[in-house]
């Protein structure tokens, strides 16, 4: 069978996720028949560098020896068990263990099956606690503009990326949105700091005014990955945790996409050194392999449910997957990796090695920015320099550089005009490189007129 075989059969009986499917009517589909560290590899040999980490989840690179080994040894112990009323060992030892690293205070853990999941579990149970505290006119969320926490209906709610949100926004609950405190609209000469802290005054006003009906304030911490890879400083994480606090408001960070290393700390919330009250994980907790989540929360949430049967105080959300023992054991081999090998000393000198590879990007004609947090790396391509004016979205730029970099066996999938890197940790100085050289041609072809 080849590629086209493949393809030909793929496209007569698939709904493929975030496609129009007319595109692959000249868009190349690329059945992919096995992975190897960062590499991904065709049906006819040919090898893709995932340098977006499989839509940011896989960590170690594919078929990492470490995890295969855990996950198999478990596939012949237990695949499943349903999580209510019955436990099983991986669940209670990954429990345990992201007790044990996550920021102080978070000391409960409920499981779900993927990133949206976990944040429709975090809205119920902020909203759910405060009902259960006696304070029912707690009915509102405030979420970040430019943000993004999934595509479920009350995670596309809280989120605010117009194309992902517009069509279905009559069916969406009204949520109260404040401006970004992303730096890359900052005056000339502000730093970022400055920047995100002034735009922490919007934030406290609304805190301020919706106190009384606001459950929750959900963001992304440091970095809004879907949301075109926008980046903010720690500053703003350390006065909204406070505000959050003096307002009586809860605090949920979303650290699907940003938790695990990408931001240079184990989890980005580190760097304000903020504890929120809701922590979403999911993605690379299991290292890229098998969809899992999770929810981690206070005992003071815990015991606003904790009751007798007949008080209706359960939280009885579930799914049938709930807390899946592969994907706990996964996720366990991927904390081993961590507690053995010195990842974030390691990913210190990549990130260097990504900040040097695409400095000279800076100056590029049609680059406003090149930014960087941690392993995540981003370049703005725009038409005007001068006054940041973005290329029209329906150029679709950033798919003339994601065809040239498959042309040149790199997998870079731009959000719109900006083209990232969020590589497996165990890419090389070298295949950095690679990926930076293949950015800069594919940005000079999709500038060229
Ligand atoms: N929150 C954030 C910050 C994300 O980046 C994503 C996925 N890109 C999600 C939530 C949703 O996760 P999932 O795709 O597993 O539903």
């Amino acid at each position: 069978m080849t590629n086209r075989d493949w393809v030909q059969r793929d496209l007569s009986v698939l709904w493929h996720p975030c496609t129009q499917m007319k595109d692959h009517e000249r868009l190349p589909l690329i059945p992919i028949r096995r992975g190897q560290g960062v590499w991904l590899e065709d049906f006819e040999g040919q090898r893709y560098l995932d340098a977006i980490s499989s839509w940011w989840v896989n960590l170690f690179g594919h078929a990492n020896p470490r995890i295969n080994a855990r996950v198999t040894a478990q596939l012949d112990e237990l695949e499943h068990v349903l999580l209510a009323g019955f436990s099983h060992a991986p669940a209670i030892e990954l429990a345990e263990r992201l007790v044990g690293i996550t920021p102080a205070g978070l000391s409960r853990v409920f499981f779900a099956d993927n990133g949206s999941a976990a944040v429709e579990v975090a809205l119920k149970m902020s909203f759910h606690y405060w009902r259960n505290r006696g304070q029912t006119k707690k009915t509102k969320f405030i979420s970040l503009a430019n943000s993004y926490h999934g595509e479920t209906l009350g995670a596309l709610a809280v989120g605010d990326v117009a194309l992902y949100k517009e069509t279905y926004r009559p069916l969406l609950m009204e949520v109260i949105s404040v401006a970004s405190p992303d730096c890359y609209a900052r005056e000339a000469g502000e730093s970022c700091a400055d920047y995100s802290r002034r735009r922490f005054a919007e934030m406290e006003a609304t805190l301020a005014r919706y106190a009384d009906e606001a459950c929750a304030v959900i963001v992304e911490p440091l970095v809004q990955c879907a949301g075109n890879m926008r980046m903010y400083d720690p500053v703003y994480l350390k006065m909204l945790r406070e505000a959050c606090d003096r307002h009586g408001v809860h605090l949920i960070a979303d650290e699907i996409a940003v938790g695990f290393g990408r931001t240079g700390t184990l989890f980005a919330c580190e760097q304000a050194g903020i504890s929120p009250d809701f922590m979403c994980l999911s993605k690379g907790l299991t290292g890229g392999y098998l969809p899992l989540a999770v929810v981690m929360t206070t005992d003071d949430t815990f015991d606003a449910f904790y009751d007798d049967y007949a008080s209706l105080r359960a939280f009885l959300h579930s799914h049938s997957y709930t807390g899946n023992p592969l994907g706990c054991a996964a996720g366990l081999a991927t904390l081993d990796i961590f507690a053995e090998d010195d990842v974030l000393g390691s990913n210190r000198r990549l990130a260097r090695a990504m900040a040097a590879a695409t400095a000279e990007l800076t100056d590029h004609p049609h680059v406003a920015e090149v930014r960087q947090t941690g392993m995540i790396l981003a370049i703005e391509m725009v038409r005007d320099k001068a006054t940041k004016e973005p290329y029209d979205w329906r150029e679709r730029r950033g798919l003339r550089v994601y065809r040239h970099a498959l042309k040149e066996g790199v997998l870079l999938r731009p959000l719109g005009n900006v083209i990232y890197f969020m590589p497996p940790y165990v890419i090389t100085e070298e295949q950095i490189h690679t990926l930076a050289r293949v950015a800069r041609e594919g940005i000079d072809l999709a500038t060229r007129d």
